[in-house]
Formats: structure tokens, C-alpha cells, sequence
């Protein structure tokens, strides 16, 4: 899956994602020819992110706690497209 710099309001990883040579169209907001990076890249930095995670008592979602804690995606929408995506592949006593 192929993610642009306008689904992320993180300025770090807009930029990384800005920097890519591929364009085309972005499977999770829709936007035409930006630069696009595979989402795998990202796995290391997701990883890290959720490394910071232990499981809390309120049952909060996964996803939910990233977005109340990060205003790291630019919506709602695209925090649940790239989560479902990423958090399978990731490793992570948080997800049990
Ligand atoms: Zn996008």
C-alpha cells in the first residue's frame, strides 16, 4: 500500500514522504500524482511508535490512543486505513 505526505500531519514524516520519487495516486486519501511511499518503509517507524505503548486498562482502542496522543495523521479516516494496514505486520506485545 502506498501512502502520500497529506495522510500524515507528522512534519517528519511528511517530509520523508515528500522526498520520494514515486507519484502517483494515494490509495488511502485519494490524492492525484503526489509523491508516494510504500508503507512497508514505514514499518521501523511505526514499530518504534508503538514500542512506547503498554497496554492500558481502559481498553482503549490501538488506534484511538495513537491519534488522541500524536495528532500524527491528517484524519481519522486515514489513521484507521494505515493502522489496519500496518499493525498486522507489526510486531508488538501491545496487540494481543
Ligand atoms: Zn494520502
Amino acid at each position: 500500500m502506498k501512502v502520500c505526505a497529506s495522510c500524515f500531519s507528522d512534519k517528519e514524516l511528511k517530509g520523508f514522504i515528500s522526498s520520494s520519487s514515486a507519484i502517483g495516486d494515494c490509495a488511502v486519501c485519494e490524492s492525484k500524482n503526489q509523491p508516494l511511499l510504500n508503507i512497508s518503509e514505514l514499518f521501523d517507524f511505526f514499530q518504534e511508535l508503538l514500542d512506547n505503548f503498554k497496554i492500558d486498562e481502559s481498553g482503549m482502542s490501538l488506534s484511538s490512543k495513537i491519534q488522541s496522543n500524536w495528532s500524527f495523521f491528517s484524519s481519522h479516516g486515514a489513521a484507521n486505513k494505515i493502522l489496519n494496514y500496518v499493525l498486522p505486520n507489526l510486531q508488538t506485545e501491545v496487540i494481543s
